[in-house]
């Protein structure tokens, strides 16, 4: 219609020009410029459908972009091209990137079944056509089409008209338009196939877009569900020093994350070839990978699959690498193969029980150090402890001239010096003797009610000359304060090592104060010194075991290091809490608690 138009629009505007060339009246040339400008008006209208469709397609295409949800989009454009065309039916399908196969993914009018039938041949050929050559197909009347005759299923065809576009990106097909229409409702021309090739093109970038904005999401929240279950994995591990713990937590998180049948630990000794099976089901339903079969795959960087031919099922083997080392290996065992993404995630779950293994085989073996140091230190102190008891009684014996021969001067002097050293040793063994003791569970306490301003009585009576020798202020702030629930001997003890730390550590002429009261449930007992204080850096060595610090005004003292360690588990052991506040250069204040007896509490309670 529109061909024959233009082409008697020529031939008007050819007989046009003819006329023009002779010379006219002035009215009959202006009859025809008048006569053109229609013509050109009408030649113009002629083209205007195409311009309509158009200015449709990129009114539809810029709407596209709003959204990037393919659903949404999958269905705007098979909307799209429904309204662009005018068509009855329709349907899109995208190539699978896995299969390379077409799938249908929405259709107008056409139900899903109906596409296999029979009658559908045809648009399959059309289909099939389309993604070989990668272009567009339009069929006035497929009966008569060369293309598809000799199809058999012609005979069911309805006469339709066929549109068929590809959707291309990059050069790439990734999907196909098909509309089609009766013969009696309207046969597509060239023009509606050139507009949805158009339209295609931009909705095959629209598609790809959600496609892919699609699968980083989807990438995305897997990452993060398996961050999360690392993470989880992670804390469980990291919770358990029981290596018997970690061994079933391992298998149980490696059978759960892939769907498993069951798993099985694999432990090597310092020597590789030591390979022995650490953990696996009680009564398994299917048999352990063979130990030669796990101890050939120990080597291997990453998990790897085996299938033995006499059963069933696929092992997945992970050898578990600690520091460039294989501390053993993990197998999973399952009816189907693993998929690379699941032997990814074995990959890391292997490499966080391998760290957990390394550590708890560590762990053990400082357990099983301290408890041979604690165990040394049992009998060393013991041994100890018999000849300077002897010495001492000596050295007092003499200095006493109960032991016959009169002590000259010089001799006292060095008696004195032997005694003095013997009493520094005797505060060693007594405390090293502690420590054993605690880190054995088996020092004793006898806890009974209390009377804290006694024990910091009897305490003063031993340390005030020497307080006094060094011109110190002692200042003591009590109230009346009921009992607390504790072990007296422990008590004093405590009080000696704090009262004594702030007595050395404070020059002549200084100030201790020894505040105690009431603080909630407990009695507190601050002992405040103007001394040397103790720098950022030293405070967080503080209740270490040996720990003294550098600063010549300590190292010009007597002691060991070990008061403060063995004061605050005494302190916790007795259920109270023990801290400081320290300012080098102007004093420290040493504080510790301990609980009121079930008396005093209950009764402040029913005071209240
Ligand atoms: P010792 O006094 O035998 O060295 P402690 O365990 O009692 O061992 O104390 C450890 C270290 O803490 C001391 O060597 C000293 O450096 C520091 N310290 C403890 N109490 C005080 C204090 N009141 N003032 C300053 N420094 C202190």
């Amino acid at each position: 219609m529109q061909k024959q138009a233009q082409q008697h629009l020529k031939s008007l505007n050819e007989a046009l020009d003819v006329l023009a060339k002779y010379t006219l009246p002035v009215d009959t040339r202006g009859a025809l410029l008048l006569t053109r400008q229609r013509l050109k008006q009408f030649e113009r209208s002629l083209q205007s459908p195409k311009q309509d469709g158009l200015q449709a397609v990129y009114r539809i295409a810029q709407s596209l972009g709003t959204t990037l949800n393919l659903d949404e989009v999958l269905n705007h454009v098979m909307d799209a091209v429904i309204e662009l065309t005018g068509a009855e039916r329709g349907f899109l399908t995208l190539v699978d990137e896995d299969t390379g196969q077409l799938s249908l993914q929405v259709a107008r009018n056409i139900a899903r079944e109906t596409l296999a039938h029979a009658d559908m041949q045809v648009s399959r050929t059309v289909i099939q056509s389309v993604v070989e050559k990668g272009e567009g197909v339009v069929t006035t009347d497929a009966q008569s089409d060369p293309r598809f005759a000799g199809q058999e299923s012609v005979i069911f065809y309805d006469l339709r008209s066929i549109l068929c576009a590809p959707l291309k990106v990059r050069g790439k097909i990734i999907g196909v338009i098909y509309v089609d229409n009766r013969a009696k409702s309207g046969i597509f021309g060239r023009e509606n196939l050139d507009l949805l090739s158009v339209f295609a093109a931009q909705a095959a970038v629209a598609i790809e877009n959600a496609r892919l904005y699609t699968q980083t999401d989807q990438a995305l929240a897997a990452r993060v569900k398996e961050l999360e279950t690392l993470s989880q994995i992670d804390h469980d591990l990291n919770a358990h020093l029981d290596f018997e713990r970690v061994l079933g937590l391992v298998r149980n998180w490696a059978t759960k994350s892939t769907d498993g049948l069951e798993s099985w630990v694999f432990i090597s000794g310092e020597d590789v070839d030591a390979l022995m099976l650490a953990d696996g089901p009680m009564d398994g339903a299917t048999p352990s990978p063979a130990l030669s079969d796990v101890a050939s795959f120990l080597d291997k960087p990453t998990p790897q699959t085996l299938s033995p031919q006499d059963k069933n099922i696929t092992y997945l083997i992970a050898p578990l690498l600690h520091a460039g080392k294989t501390v053993g290996a993990l197998a999973i065992s399952r009816e189907k193969d693993f998929s690379e993404v699941e032997i990814q995630f074995v990959q890391r779950l292997a490499s966080r029980a391998a760290t957990s293994i390394a550590n708890n085989r560590l762990y053990q073996a400082v357990e099983q150090a301290n408890r041979s140091k604690s165990q040394f230190l049992a009998i060393v102190t013991h041994e100890l402890r018999i000849p300077l008891t002897s010495i001492k009684g000596y050295t007092d014996l003499i200095l006493s001239g109960s032991a016959g021969a009169e002590v000259t001067d010089l001799q006292r002097q060095f008696l004195g010096v032997i005694r003095k050293n013997v009493n520094r040793m005797a505060d060693l063994i007594a405390d090293l003797a502690d420590i054993s003791r605690i880190e054995r569970g088996i020092l004793k306490l006898d806890v009974e009610d209390v009377s804290i301003i006694q024990c910091l009585q009897d305490t003063l009576d031993s340390l005030r000359h020497k307080i006094e020798e060094r011109n110190q202020t002692l200042v003591v702030k009590k109230s009346d304060i009921p009992p607390v629930e504790a072990d007296p001997k422990r008590v004093v003890q405590i009080l000696t090592n704090l009262i004594s730390n702030a007595w050395k550590y404070t020059p002549d002429g200084g100030m201790i104060t020894i505040a105690v009261f009431e603080q909630k449930d407990t009695v507190r007992i601050d002992i405040q010194d103007t001394g040397i204080g103790i720098s950022p850096e030293d405070q967080t060595k503080l209740f270490s075991q040996f720990f003294r610090s550098e600063n010549q005004a300590v190292r010009d003292q007597n002691g060991w290091g070990l008061g403060l360690n063995v004061t605050k588990q005494l302190v916790e052991m007795l259920a109270g809490e023990i801290g400081f506040t320290s300012q080098l250069g102007e004093g420290s204040t040493f504080w510790f608690t301990l609980p009121l007896t079930h008396l005093a509490k209950n009764e402040g309670e029913t005071d209240e």
